[in-house]
């Protein structure tokens, strides 16, 4: 069954015969959800954890990094069982059947799940992105030790020799190893004060953003992930993306237009016949809808357009009969790319 929320993933997927199991975790248990419908559970509140890149059924490529911060939500519709009557043409069969539609008649049903969490960011940390802290803290750690071991056999030994620069280099790198934990924790009061307030001072804006920009959460996040898939999975090689982090948020109004822009950290997933992933840092802009939004409930949505009376795709932005303007699916609108 295809939901509205995941109709250009699929779409993609499919023409290119790759399935990606995604991996969750909800209180310490394991679920997944599959592309190609093989396995979806219901996910509350999960993480990701995993996903499995599958080109003809077998496993080509793997992806280990999430952020815990960031929560999803798939709850299927309950209706998905049960017999469904097209309006259109009266024929009878299970939702889960149906590819989003009307397999006789070819009506539209836009369904969508009945509880939905795209990837909402839940909480705020102190801690870099980068690694750079570790490497630093053995940088520091090296050197000190060495220069220790410098100094000691040289104030000990009486000649200095090509034996002693050997037992620098041996006792300097015991010592580092040993003493690494040391530094690390060291650098810990040193290094991570002030990354601590940096950390907290992005955290307070963006509590601020959330606060005074009365945008519900899950619902903005939604429609940033509704927004970004459909601008991915149109471009030619991406077969995938992941938000790892939201770095910042801002909004504005312009000529009477309000805009928000999101700052975010993402991988994306290219597939040219290998899989390839990438880290990019990216700025989306939306540009909030005035034309109003359909809303959609979580169940079947059967809409006629206004002009010609056809069956409506609440994916596209017209009709497919008459070219008719449809109310979009979503209030914001990314603009920039
Ligand atoms: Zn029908
Ligand atoms: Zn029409």
């Amino acid at each position: 069954m295809v939901y509205v929320s995941d109709v250009f993933h699929k779409k993609k997927l499919d023409s290119k015969k790759i399935n990606i199991k995604t991996i969750y975790l909800v209180d310490g248990i394991r679920y997944e959800r599959n592309t190609d419908g093989s396995r979806d559970d219901n996910i509350n509140n999960g993480i990701r954890v995993k996903k499995e890149y599958y080109l003809n059924n077998e496993l080509k490529h793997t992806e280990h990094e999430f952020d815990t911060r960031i929560e999803y939500s798939f709850v299927e519709n309950k209706n998905s069982d049960k017999n469904y009557t097209c309006p259109n043409c009266g024929m009878t069969a299970k939702l889960k059947d149906f590819n989003g539609g009307c397999p006789y008649c070819g009506t539209y049903y836009n369904l969508d799940y009945q509880e939905k969490d795209l990837g909402s960011k839940k909480y705020y940390d102190r801690v870099l992105r980068n690694k750079s802290y570790r490497i630093i803290s053995a940088i520091i750690d090296f050197l000190i030790c060495f220069l220790i071991t410098y100094l000691i056999i040289k104030n000990t030994s009486r000649t200095f020799n090509i034996n002693d620069i050997y037992k620098i280099f041996i006792f300097g790198m015991i010592a580092s190893l040993l003493f690494y934990y040391v530094f690390y924790t060291l650098d810990a009061y040193i290094i991570l004060g002030p990354i601590k307030r940096y950390k907290d001072k992005l955290n307070n804006k963006q509590r601020l953003f959330w606060k005074k920009s009365g945008l519900d959460k899950v619902t903005f996040f939604n429609n940033f992930n509704y927004e970004v898939r459909k601008y991915y999975y149109n471009k030619k090689d991406v077969i995938d993306y992941d938000v790892i982090d939201f770095d910042s948020f801002k909004d504005y109004v312009i000529k009477d237009n309000r805009y928000i822009e999101v700052e975010a950290y993402i991988r994306v997933v290219n597939f040219d016949g290998d899989f390839h992933s990438r880290y990019i840092k990216k700025i989306f802009r939306f540009k909030q809808n005035k034309n109003g939004t359909t809303e959609l409930s979580n169940d079947t949505n059967v809409m006629m357009c206004h002009n010609c009376g056809a069956s409506i795709d609440v994916t596209k932005s017209k009709c497919e009969y008459c070219d008719s303007e449809i109310k979009y699916l979503q209030e914001w609108i990314l603009d920039n790319v």
